[in-house]
Parts: C-alpha cells; sequence; structure tokens
C-alpha cells in the first residue's frame, strides 16, 4: 500500500519507522555513533558524519515530511534552531515581513540577530486585506507567519496571503506550531517551508527540546540542508527518538487536548472573574469562521483570557492554581498557564506589546491531558482566591 493513501494517525505510526532489518526490532534504534565506515577513500555511503546524517534523525524526518506534506523534513536541535536556520536563506538588505503576533523568540531574533547581518523586519497587520501590501518594500524576500498567532490566537487568511505573497515573490514560511498538522498542513495551501518547535506538541511531554522544518519543494529543502549542515543546529538522536515517539500519539493529543479547550474556553466565557475569553472556537472570535474553514475539526488547545483586575491580580492567579504549573512553554500532556506580558512575551517592547493585544491581565493556558472537570474546578479555586 502506498503510503500518501493512509491516513494521518497510521502514518504517524508507520511512515520512517519500519521494522530494523538486522534485528527485527519494531522500535527505530537511537543511533548514537558520530562517524560511519565509508566503503573507500572518497566513496559515500548513506550516512559519514552524523551532523550531515543520522539514521534515528532520518527516520523522524520522514514520518514529519509526511504529516505535514511536504518533500522532505530537517530536525534541529529547537524551534529557534530550525527558524534561524530559513533566516539564512536571507542575506544582507533583505526585508522580512512578519506577523504582528509572531512568538517572543522569532521577534528576539529578526531584531536583535538577524538584524545585525543586515537582514530587517517589519511587523505587519496580516488580519488587514492590505496589511501584506502596505508592509512590503522592493527588498522584501519573505513572509513569516503563525499558522494560529500567539497569545490572541489570530488565524490569518493563509491561502489569500500565500498567493499574494508569491506574486510579489516572496518565499512564503509558518510556524505551524500552535495548529499542529493535525488541524492544519499549510504546505497543502501552497507555503514553502513549515517550521515547528517540535518542543511543543509533537514532542509532547516537556521532555524534548527539537525545532523542524518541512519544505515543499525539493530545491528549497537542498538549500535549507546545505545551511543546517554548514551551521550544525542539528537535533541529537535522544531527541529524534523522543520526537518519534510523541509523533506516534499526535493526533490522539491534539483531538482530544482541544475538545477540552473548547469545554474550558466556554467554562471562561461566564465565569464572573473573567472579562473576555480568546479561543478560535467560540463565536465570540474575530477569526471564528475563517479557523472552521481552515482548521481540520478542531481549533487546537490554546486559550487565552483576560482576568478581571490588573497586573497584581493576574500575577496571583497564574500562581494559585494546583494542576496547571506556572511555566512557559505549551503543548504537552501537563496543563500550563502563565501571563504573557511578563513571561513568553516579556522579549516584546512595551509598543509592541500594546500593538499586539498583550495586555497586563491577559492569561495564556496551555491544556493538556488531564480530565477537564479537575482543570475547571482547578481554574475556578484561582480565579475565586486569587
Ligand atoms: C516555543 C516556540 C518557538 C521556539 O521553539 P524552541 O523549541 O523553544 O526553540 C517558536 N515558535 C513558537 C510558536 C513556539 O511556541
Amino acid at each position: 500500500m502506498s503510503n500518501d493513501k493512509l491516513k494521518f494517525r497510521t502514518r504517524a505510526i508507520h511512515v520512517g519507522n519500519e521494522p530494523d532489518p538486522k534485528t527485527g526490532a519494531v522500535v527505530t534504534p537511537i543511533h548514537l555513533a558520530t562517524t560511519f565506515v565509508q566503503p573507500g577513500a572518497g566513496e559515500w555511503g548513506e550516512f559519514d558524519y552524523s551532523r550531515s546524517g543520522n539514521p534515528t534523525r532520518k527516520a523522524v524526518e520522514q514520518t514529519l515530511a509526511s504529516l505535514e506534506g511536504g518533500c522532505g523534513a530537517l530536525a534541529f536541535a529547537s524551534g529557534m534552531a530550525a527558524t534561524h536556520c530559513a533566516m539564512m536563506l536571507l542575506h544582507s538588505g533583505d526585508h522580512v515581513v512578519a506577523g504582528m503576533d509572531i512568538y517572543g523568540g522569532s521577534y528576539r531574533l529578526l531584531h536583535k540577530i538577524c538584524s545585525t547581518s543586515g537582514v530587517s523586519v517589519t511587523l505587519a497587520d496580516l488580519q488587514s486585506p492590505d496589511g501584506l501590501e502596505k508592509a512590503v518594500t522592493p527588498k522584501t524576500k519573505m513572509l513569516w507567519l503563525e499558522g494560529i498567532g500567539n497569545p490572541r490566537l489570530t488565524v490569518p487568511d493563509l491561502p489569500a496571503l500565500t498567493v499574494q505573497a508569491h506574486k510579489l515573490g516572496l518565499i512564503v514560511a509558518v510556524d505551524n506550531t500552535f495548529a499542529t498538522p493535525v488541524l492544519m498542513r499549510p504546505i497543502e495551501m501552497g507555503v514553502d517551508i513549515v517550521m515547528h518547535s517540535a518542543t511543543k506538541y509533537l514532542g509532547g511531554h516537556s521532555d524534548c527540546l527539537s525545532g523542524v522544518l518541512v519544505a515543499r519543494e525539493k530545491a528549497m529543502l537542498d538549500r535549507l540542508y546545505f545551511i543546517q549542515n554548514a551551521t550544525g543546529g542539528v537535533a541529537a538522536p535522544l531527541e529524534c527518538y523522543l520526537l518519534g515517539r510523541g509523533l506516534k500519539t499526535l493526533e490522539l493529543r491534539v483531538r482530544e487536548q482541544s475538545k477540552t479547550a473548547l469545554t474550558i474556553a466556554r467554562y471562561l466565557e461566564q465565569h464572573p472573574q473573567v472579562a473576555s475569553v480568546i479561543y478560535p472556537g467560540l463565536e465570540s472570535h474575530p477569526d471564528h469562521a475563517r479557523a472552521a474553514q481552515l482548521l481540520d475539526g478542531a481549533f487546537g488547545a490554546m486559550i487565552t483570557f483576560e482576568a478581571k483586575g490588573d497586573f497584581e491580580r493576574t500575577r496571583r492567579i497564574v500562581k494559585s492554581t494546583k494542576l496547571f504549573h506556572l511555566a512557559v512553554s505549551l503543548g504537552a500532556v501537563e496543563s500550563l498557564i502563565e501571563q504573557p506580558a511578563s513571561m513568553s512575551h516579556a522579549s516584546y517592547d512595551a509598543a509592541a506589546r500594546a500593538k499586539a493585544g498583550i495586555a497586563d491581565s491577559l492569561i495564556r493556558l496551555s491544556i493538556g491531558l488531564e480530565d477537564a472537570q479537575d482543570l475547571i474546578e482547578d481554574l475556578d479555586q484561582a480565579l475565586r482566591n486569587a
């Protein structure tokens, strides 16, 4: 049976995971070898040196490429290493247009690192129909955005933006960390590069720092591979193994966590201590209709809400939950709570925070795999007692 006929969750388990031909092991071995015997001097086998290629890494890259529908994938030591590799496609003088609500670390990379090598960035309101047009210059080479934005969970019109950006000759790259390929497959919408912080949902258990780039076309994959091999930010074998293991349950986790998130979002919406709830699955979300169209059957497991009260009360709320851990990161089996203004978006300056709608009283939840009712009771006691 050809792999592309198989359903998502079957591919998550089987693509890249052939039984080991030598031992029959059904699980991909963790290949720690850094160097591989060559057939002869100047003759190259499939693997020669582990930065350039590693069998455990190759296995998980095959799974990732299949899940995102790309021609190939590259696994990195972190999401930021993956993002940096994509940015190294650009040269001095080039310009990037990025979404206004990109991940804090991507904001910092663009403003503090890429800028020093002459690559400039404009953050654009990609929710407005002429947002991209207004931000591009003759030097613009790339559009960088998130499939579901952070922390206001905006869902841009990715198919339309991709068409528009391609007409302008831009590379379109999407950070698909929040949506995961379970809910959104940007390559099917024409996007050139998909990036993941695999540290989040793909790994899924808060124990595997890693990142991914998936390319739609071979020529792009080759360019990215050249940069990855030249700069060396590859994922280590143990992380590749953990990531591959996480992928096997990705669809089940994301669907279940999304279901719980919808229940909790509805609960928070009617809570007397809550001013507003931001969740794409709620009719009240400005992008609800588009999210229903672009996301595959669920709305993700991230919720942002505004508590009643000021910065200090918000700090007390996020400190008062017992099941929700007070921590940055997201996407794992355990639920997390955080205050974007002082945590995930602290690298934004105050003006950028205001522009991206990151109020002091905003709280972000990453919904895990716990029982929905237990999570609701935990939030309720924190909101009442803080
Ligand atoms: C965490 C995260 C990143 C960065 O990934 P790391 O694995 O922490 O380097 C990038 N984008 C988004 C949306 C993230 O949540």
